[in-house]
């Protein structure tokens, strides 16, 4: 990105503890970006609304203002945001990632020492997941039971798709599933192309093509066929040496994997998402960056997220790789229980921020932030949702929390 000094940034500070957060988090990145460039870089925060305060400001949910600072400025932040009840907007989240076409949801994984896991070893989870954003189920086409359009719906499976399964009764609601070639593609791409610039040892396609094989196996087939023609020289697959084992034996097809590996190629591999979800316990190691369709990914990010701490220091972003717009955020809710009580923890929105300065890059900050939080982790230092988990743990309040990052940058 072409990055002035000085860039303008929309933020949505977000309902709940969004504020409390927001002031946490806007105060270590403007001391760890001052700490890095010496007064000759700086952020203009510039807010923009969403959710509740700006229903109660305007009475609408989600702005044109807003949208249109995203969209000028290209990339933006945010806190959570309460999901409206009723008014014909299923989520915000939802509603900004389809506004921008943010087709990639990014969510590193990975494990700070000192932070409590429920794993054995938290340390040997390392893994990026790109989710696939705006296809699948998650569209949110579907029709309830009763309602004309599933009726006609009913109608069109069982009269004219000859669709006679052995339980398909009138009564049903139904949901469509759409996965495109080019969605499918546009996201892998991204994946494979940023597994190769941070020099990862593999992607791993993950799926459920053995049940649903034209949307979830097409994914998977996409996305072998998409890697062998655009990136021959850089990558092996395992279609290729499933196709090798076949033709040469498995000795060729080995000895073909191995010297992949010794040159340095990408590997891409594919595993089914069950299967994928128990290994990641039993041997998180053997993955890296992982590219999945909507739902497997929104299963997979959560239990990722909870081998190293949890959503409360998970961090994410939704980006367009090819129009360059990003928003990053806080993946946890607005967490109303904690709400105004100066103990929530803003290491996810922090996290997020480091992930947006290294979008700019700026990596400098990012790696300011994440050294001071791994210095005070380590040191048992951590909001209460942490600490009282840590054998050495000192409950801290957001106020206190942040007041030590800065101490640490
Ligand atoms: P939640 O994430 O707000 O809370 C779940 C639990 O995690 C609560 O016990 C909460 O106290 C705790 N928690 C969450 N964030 C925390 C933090 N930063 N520090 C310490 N503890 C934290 O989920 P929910 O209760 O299911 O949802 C509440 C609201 O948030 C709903 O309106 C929901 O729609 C919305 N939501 C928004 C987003 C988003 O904007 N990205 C995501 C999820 C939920």
């Amino acid at each position: 990105l072409n990055v002035p000094n000085n860039p303008i940034i929309p933020f949505i500070e977000g309902d709940g503890v969004g504020p409390e957060i927001w002031r946490s988090a806007k105060a270590i990145f403007d001391s760890a970006i001052a700490k890095a460039y010496q007064g000759d870089r700086k952020v203009e925060w510039q807010e923009v609304l969403a959710g509740e305060k700006s229903f109660n400001h305007s009475g609408s949910w989600l702005p044109d203002d807003t949208m249109n600072a995203f969209r000028e400025y290209l990339i933006g932040i945010k806190g959570p945001l309460t999901t409206p009840v009723g008014g014909g907007i299923r989520s915000l989240n939802v509603a900004l990632r389809q506004e921008l076409d943010l087709y990639v949801c990014l969510r590193p994984v990975r494990w700070f020492n000192g932070v409590e896991s429920p794993i054995k070893h938290p340390e040997k989870v390392n893994m990026t997941i790109f989710r696939e954003n705006t296809e699948d189920i998650y569209a949110g086409i579907e029709w309830l039971q009763g309602t004309p359009e599933a009726e006609k719906f009913y109608q069109f499976l069982s009269q004219q798709m000859g669709v006679k399964k052995v339980r398909f009764p009138q009564t049903s609601s139904f949901g469509v599933k759409p996965v495109s070639v080019d969605g499918s593609e546009r996201l892998i791409r991204a994946a494979i192309n940023y597994a190769l610039d941070n020099k990862l040892p593999s992607v791993t396609l993950v799926h459920k093509g053995n049940i649903m094989k034209f949307t979830e196996g097409g994914f998977k087939q996409w996305g072998y066929e998409l890697a062998e023609r655009e990136f021959a020289s850089s990558v092996f697959t395992m279609q290729q040496f499933d196709k090798l084992k076949t033709q040469q034996g498995f000795a060729a097809a080995n000895a073909a994997l191995t010297a992949a590996k010794s040159a340095g190629k990408l590997i891409i591999k594919d595993v089914i998402c069950d299967a994928f979800l128990q290994n990641t316990l039993l041997k998180p190691e053997e993955y890296s960056v992982i590219a999945t369709l909507n739902l497997n990914g929104d299963y997979v990010s959560d239990q990722l997220a909870a081998m190293v701490g949890g959503i409360g220091i998970a961090p994410g972003a939704n980006i367009n790789y090819l129009t360059g717009h990003a928003i990053f955020e806080a993946t946890h809710g607005t967490a109303p229980d904690i709400a105004g009580q100066d103990m929530a923890n803003p290491s996810s929105l922090l996290l997020s921020g480091a992930m947006l300065f290294d979008y700019l890059g700026w990596y400098e900050v990012g790696q300011l932030i994440n050294s001071a939080m791994e210095q005070l982790f380590q040191q048992g230092q951590a909001t209460v949702d942490l600490a009282r988990f840590m054998s050495n743990g000192n409950i801290l309040t957001t106020s206190q929390f942040t007041q030590a990052v800065i101490n640490h940058l």
